[in-house]
């Protein structure tokens, strides 16, 4: 004989009914999703589609989308997307933003509301920025990528040269990678450019930090002489930023952050030599603190900036060792002044410093006024003015192929951050990018 049923059995089942029938009615008024993608028209739109086979039930909709990227504040981008229809799209005009590199990966998921106040949340899905205008080939060792098109032997070249400027960082500096880094080597700057919206039409490379990502154009004949040492130099900027990262608004000096590249490009060249030299002769260096924040725009001034700041850094190497400089990098980072990370690494303010360097190259001391002038125009980086700058000194390699002459530019490569997308340019230089 059968139990009969307790009230509170009956009750429950009850409840469970219903919940099956509220359920099952929620589920049949959700639509189907017969297609969800995002189309990439390279470098300008993407355009994100989600197609319902009845959107009756849909009182609102939102697509949310994220870039692959390193960002103190990682908020995922929300927008309201009207439902006029079953298909519910919404196009991301780079035009306005300002663009991703090729590289880069984005990812999305809609957010729908229906007419009953039910969620439905759509998978995340992924979307890689490729510029597909051309056809890429990649080589790659010990964290660093090498995407390139143009010359056989473009890629391998300056993977090496990649590889050796990551040695340099690794073994004599203590300065190791933290995420693997992506060069896309253009056959020509322009092609690069053309990658870039937004981008002075001067520009021979551009380095997107947050992304890990260079992008540079690179004519295969100049692979070897101005691609190798930019590569080194970019990289060195590149992954001194992932060690030296800051959310709390650390910098770094000028004069470390270029000196640090340039003793990563090797050895000194002809131009960095002669500039010390006649620094030396004519005791006509700039003060170190002055070469804190944006270096001259003029050429010889800069050059010597480069130069100068190379030698600093690498007495500062050589003298104290690579342990002080990776506590230095680091106090900066953690939002010390440049004075103040001086004295608690190596008990020398930036004057101190510049005369103990002096004296490594046998220069008196200089006179320091008892008040340090704040040089506060200085520190304001300054994007270089789009015009090539005049008496400029050609290079013997660039008159033998003008089309590929990159056009020398006095910018500095850390010309400052262009708060959008915070890129770094740099110009076509053939010693100093
Ligand atoms: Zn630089």
């Amino acid at each position: 004989m059968t139990k009969p049923h307790s009230p509170f059995t009956i009750l429950f089942l009850l409840i469970t009914a219903y919940c099956l029938l509220i359920t099952s009615s929620v589920h049949a008024q959700s639509p189907a999703i017969t297609r969800n993608d995002a189309i990439l028209d390279f470098p300008d739109t993407v355009t994100f589609t989600l197609q319902l086979d009845d959107a009756s039930s849909i009182r609102s909709a939102a697509l949310i989308y994220d870039l692959a990227q390193f960002t103190c504040l990682d908020v995922p981008s929300r927008v309201p997307v009207a439902v006029t229809g079953d298909l519910i799209e919404w196009q991301w005009v780079m035009t306005r933003s300002g663009n991703p590199p090729p590289g880069a990966e984005l990812w999305w998921q809609w957010e729908l509301i229906t007419n009953s106040g039910e969620t439905i949340t759509t998978p995340r899905q992924t979307l890689a920025f490729a510029d597909g205008r051309f056809n890429w080939q990649v080589v790659s060792a010990d964290g660093i990528h090498v995407h390139w098109y143009k010359g056989d032997e473009v890629g391998p070249i300056l993977l090496d040269a990649a590889v050796s400027g990551l040695q340099t960082l690794e073994n004599d500096m203590g300065i190791e990678l933290q995420s693997d880094v992506h060069f896309y080597i253009y056959g020509t700057s322009q092609d690069m450019r053309d990658a870039v919206l937004y981008i002075q039409d001067w520009a021979g490379g551009v380095a997107f930090n947050e992304y890990n990502i260079i992008l540079m154009g690179v004519p295969p004949d100049i692979a070897e002489s101005w691609g190798t040492g930019t590569v080194r130099h970019e990289l060195a900027h590149l992954v001194l930023g992932q060690f030296g990262q800051s959310c709390i608004g650390g910098h770094r000096p000028t004069w470390l952050e270029e000196g640090l590249a340039m003793v990563v490009e090797g050895d000194p060249d002809s131009q960095t030599t002669s500039d010390l030299q006649n620094g030396i002769k004519n005791d006509s260096f700039a003060p170190l603190r002055s070469l804190n924040g944006a270096f001259p725009a003029h050429d010889s001034a800069a050059s010597m900036a480069y130069s100068q700041s190379y030698s600093v850094v690498k007495f500062l190497l050589d003298t104290y060792g690579q342990k002080a400089l990776q506590t230095f990098i680091l106090t900066l980072a953690n939002g010390e002044g440049y004075d103040e990370a001086l004295t608690a690494v190596y008990h020398l303010n930036t004057d101190q410093l510049e005369n103990n360097w002096r004296a490594s190259l046998g220069l008196p001391p200089r006179q320091i006024p008892p008040t340090p002038t704040p040089l506060s125009a200085a520190q304001i980086p300054t994007i270089a003015p789009p015009a090539l700058p005049q008496s400029v000194p050609t290079p013997p390699s660039a008159a033998a192929s003008p089309s590929n002459t990159p056009s020398p530019s006095t910018s500095t490569c850390n010309l400052g951050l262009i708060p959008l997308l915070l890129l770094s340019i740099f110009g076509w230089r053939w010693k100093r990018p």
